[in-house]
């Protein structure tokens, strides 16, 4: 086993740095579409964990905006599904420190 296959999801995220653009958040939830099914499929394919459901409420969902890679899965697949994603603005967002 590699080092690499050692490494957490914390680990693997350090090497990213997220430029925050206060007050503009650059994914929002549609509240009422978090119970469906489908809903919480989408929300699970996040490679980065950056949604997380409350334990004692599975209907909240948090945003860790933070730990977005911009990847877009999740846009694509949520699109009709409550998840509402947008590229931040210039100089905001994902900075990959190694590439
Ligand atoms: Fe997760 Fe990718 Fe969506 Fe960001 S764009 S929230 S990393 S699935």
């Amino acid at each position: 086993m590699s080092d690499t296959d050692k490494q957490t999801l914390a680990d693997k995220l350090y090497r990213t740095k997220y430029e925050p653009d206060p007050g503009h958040p650059h994914v929002e939830l549609d509240e009422a579409k978090l119970k469906s099914a489908r809903t919480r499929k989408v929300l699970k394919i996040c490679p980065a964990e950056v949604y997380t459901r409350d334990p004692n409420d599975p209907d909240k969902v948090s945003v860790s905006h933070e730990n977005c890679l911009e990847c877009g899965t999740c846009r694509q697949a949520g699109e009709d599904e409550g998840v509402e994603w947008k590229f931040p603005e210039g100089g905001k967002g994902v900075k990959y420190r190694y590439g």
